[in-house]
């Protein structure tokens, strides 16, 4: 579904990525770990059109999406969640899920959506007309993810879903995008520091270190492998 070829990329003088090859099959979950500013969320920008590649390309379906603005990258199936989630604080819940699906024009599917958004989360049914910045961390967590899925995504973008949340609500939260993964078989690209939880629910990982991948094999054989288990598992 997602193809990144020889993918450079940087910010102004300063380059992070460097020849970055990646692939992303339709219905997988692929996670992609590294260290501190080894480059994971720059390359999740590059993908959804915030970073320009200076070298390479990336394919969607085997059509070049560089150079497309985000705007029509989320109309052709494309939806970002942003590391520290980025919902408006000053919009209610509802209201949230409503821009996620700004682009959109089928009500039925639209209340449809909502409804399973609210059967995923529950708490964000309870919460639907409180502001979304009283929420907490977690749900605040739970809200960014509905709202990208308002959007009906093919393909879903996750930028540290577990950033500074208690085990057990990273553990809902993860199991929750299992669930979104099988029920509508939307393809997932988790970025993750939390190696641990990441490889857990993919099916493959790709490990970046300073802007390159090092390393890219089945999630479990990457759970087994030596060095990942000492440099980003602890063991
Ligand atoms: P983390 O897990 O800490 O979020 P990361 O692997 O996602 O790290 P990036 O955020 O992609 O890493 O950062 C990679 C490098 O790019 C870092 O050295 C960072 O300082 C640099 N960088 C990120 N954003 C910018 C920016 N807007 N301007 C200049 N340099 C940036």
């Amino acid at each position: 579904m997602l193809k990144l070829i020889d993918v450079d990329a940087g910010y102004g003088p300063i380059p992070v990525l460097h020849a970055v090859n990646m692939e992303v099959g339709k219905g997988e979950i692929i996670t992609l770990i590294g260290a501190n500013g080894a480059g994971k969320t720059t390359t999740l920008m590059a993908v959804c059109g915030m970073v320009a590649p200076r070298k390479g390309d990336i394919l969607l379906e085997g059509i070049s999406i560089c150079g497309i603005p985000a705007n029509r990258l989320v109309e052709l199936g494309i939806s970002q969640v942003p590391e520290g989630r980025l919902i408006f604080p000053d919009l209610t819940v509802a209201e949230n899920l409503d821009m996620g699906a700004f682009l959109r024009k089928d009500r039925e599917g639209i209340h449809q959506d909502i409804e399973y958004v609210f059967d995923l989360f529950p708490i964000l049914a309870d919460r639907r007309h409180q502001p979304g910045g009283t929420l907490s961390g977690g749900e605040q967590q739970m809200l960014a993810i509905s709202r990208a899925i308002m959007a009906r995504p093919r393909l879903l973008l996750l930028d540290e879903p577990s950033l500074g949340l208690a085990p057990m609500i990273i553990r809902q939260i993860f199991d929750i995008i299992v669930k979104i993964n099988r029920e509508s078989g939307t393809t997932i690209f988790l970025v993750e520091q939390n190696a641990n939880q990441a490889l857990k629910i993919a099916h493959r990982g790709y490990v970046m270190e300073n802007g390159v991948i090092t390393l890219t094999d089945t999630a479990a054989n990457l759970l087994d492998n030596e060095d990942v288990k000492k440099a980003y598992l602890g063991i």
